[in-house]
């Protein structure tokens, strides 16, 4: 995974070159970081507001507030109500990036895939085995059945 990879940000679309993952480019996160100071201030100068007025009152994009949230910077502030939609399904919740169902879930799913990794790769252990030259239509069609069901 240490290849050089570029993207396209996520919202300006400007191609970049993530350093850890990231999905939008320098300069929307310096955007970001700039809407975040000016909600923790709009917090810090309106003590018990609820999380509606915060992001009418800032101005600052539901989504960015709510990760805010999410990340718990809010905690010690008095901001009413923090309650955000889970990241899956839209239910309210007031902790974490998904609920509890949609956790459960994903749990499944992840142990799902570790399961396909590994029958993936015995697979490619036999077929090493087997010292075959190139692969065959089949094993190709393995390997995209592979991957669309892994995504
Ligand atoms: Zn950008
Ligand atoms: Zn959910």
């Amino acid at each position: 995974m240490t290849k050089l990879n570029i993207r396209n940000c996520a919202r300006c679309k400007k191609i970049f070159i993530p350093v850890s993952g990231e999905k939008i480019c320098a300069d929307c996160r310096a955007a970001d970081l700039e809407l975040e100071e000016r909600v923790k201030n709009y917090v810090r100068d309106h003590p018990g507001i609820t999380v509606n007025q915060l992001i009418e009152g800032s101005g600052a994009p539901r989504n960015l507030v709510w990760r805010m949230i999410q990340q718990g910077q809010f905690e010690n502030s008095g901001l009413k109500g923090a309650e955000y939609p889970c990241a899956n399904c839209g239910k309210i919740i007031t902790r974490g990036t998904y609920c509890s169902d949609c956790m459960g879930k994903l749990k499944q799913n992840a142990q799902k895939f570790a399961n396909a990794m590994n029958s993936k790769r015995k697979r490619a252990a036999e077929k090493k085995a087997q010292e075959s030259s190139g692969k065959t239509f089949s094993d190709s069609m393995y390997d995209a059945l592979d991957n669309s069901r892994t995504r």
